[in-house]
């Protein structure tokens, strides 16, 4: 059905048979299929996130997994120190905001990563914050933050819960969840996971267990205490998206089969596929080539060409690209590269790209 080359860093592509497990027949969420099913892939989600933690599945969408990780550990008042890099940080400081915390946002410009001697600083200076938010991997200006490095000073240096958005790294770029000490980590399905969108995943550590037993912000359908009590019962605490659940045993039974190990390395052959090719057609990356994300590409905008044109001209060309977010919104263009990319998918981009930016040059 679909002839267009979906490029956008999420949803991305499904392949057919996951697709097709999605149209398998309904089950009971609170009989013995279900449990097993439970188990099988919640078993295998803590492989990815690397964690012999508590992992728990959301019928929601990444930002529910966000919204879940600060109101299960937080409590209002708490100081929180935020730090943003693009569209993606501010939402999280915002979530925290809403709930009533006190955030100080510890922001850097848009196509930069997070300096972790400026977190050193802002840690040192204020110390009663409580917890640090963090985006990996920043999918409006495709940067990867040094999550190791960042956690070595908020965790090693400093002690705070650490509270990770991976929504656009886990499952496409390496995060070792216990050995880096991430207290949360948010993620969805419809990134990395090669699933459709409907699914997020949220990890807990022992020291999150903690500020669960304290965290104060109101809480209902989120609240990881409800997933872990049924969890024993091996059941959700709601109604889960079934057919989302079918799919994703499959795809994680695909992701074993491959390995982490050749999915990361994957990730990154193909991302240096898209950035050489972008450099090759004289195009800019918008962020330095040293922060440029493995999941997705951005890239400017040429001066005095629209970039609204510029998407239409790809689209009526096979190929859906991302646009800019925010204050970079027809300034750059993204190309997601999430999740099982043929190089072959890449270089249609690129013919594209050479074909259109000429009719597009003012
Ligand atoms: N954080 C990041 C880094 C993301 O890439 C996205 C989705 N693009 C979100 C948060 C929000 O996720 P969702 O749209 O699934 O709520």
């Amino acid at each position: 059905m679909n002839e267009l080359n979906l490029r956008i860093p999420g949803p991305i592509p499904v392949a057919e048979d996951v697709l097709e497990a999605m149209a398998s027949p309904m089950i009971n969420h609170r009989g013995p299929q279900f449990e097993e099913l439970l188990y099988r892939v919640t078993d295998r989600i803590k492989q990815v996130f690397e964690t012999d933690g508590d992992v728990y599945i959301l019928t929601a969408s990444g930002t529910g997994a966000m919204e879940a990780a600060v109101v299960n550990t937080l409590s209002p008042g708490d100081k929180v120190l935020n730090l943003s890099i693009g569209f993606f940080g501010d939402r999280f400081g915002e979530i925290a905001r809403i709930y009533g915390a006190e955030v100080t946002d510890l922001s850097f410009p848009w196509g930069q990563a997070v300096d972790t001697d400026a977190v050193r600083d802002a840690l040192r200076s204020a110390p009663d914050i409580q917890a640090v938010l963090v985006t990996h991997n920043e999918t409006s200006t495709g940067v990867s933050n040094d999550l190791e490095a960042i956690a070595g000073v908020v965790k090693g240096e400093f002690d705070k819960l650490l509270l990770v958005d991976g929504i656009s790294s886990v499952c496409s770029i390496p995060l070792q969840t216990d050995a880096w000490g991430c207290d949360v980590v948010a993620t969805a399905s419809q990134k990395g996971w090669m699933l459709p969108p409907g699914l997020a995943f949220v990890s807990f550590s022992s020291r999150a267990w903690e500020a669960y037993d304290r965290a104060a912000m109101p809480k209902y359908y989120l609240d990881v205490g409800q997933y872990r009590k049924y969890y024993q019962k091996g059941q959700p605490p709601y109604t889960p998206g079934l057919s989302a659940f079918f799919a994703l045993d499959l795809a994680l039974e695909k992701i074993a089969e491959e390995g982490l190990g050749a999915l990361f390395e994957r990730h990154k052959t193909i991302a240096q596929m898209t950035r050489d090719g972008i450099k090759a057609l004289g195009l800019q990356l918008f962020p330095d080539e040293s922060v440029a994300s493995n999941t997705v590409t951005a890239v400017n905008v040429p001066l005095g060409m629209s970039g609204a044109a510029l998407l239409s001209a790809m689209r009526e060309r096979g190929v859906v690209l991302g646009g800019g977010q925010g204050p970079v919104e027809g300034k750059i263009f993204r190309i997601g590269h999430m999740g099982r990319v043929e190089p072959s998918e890449i270089q249609e981009v690129m013919d594209a790209l050479e074909d259109a930016l000429p009719s597009l040059a003012s």
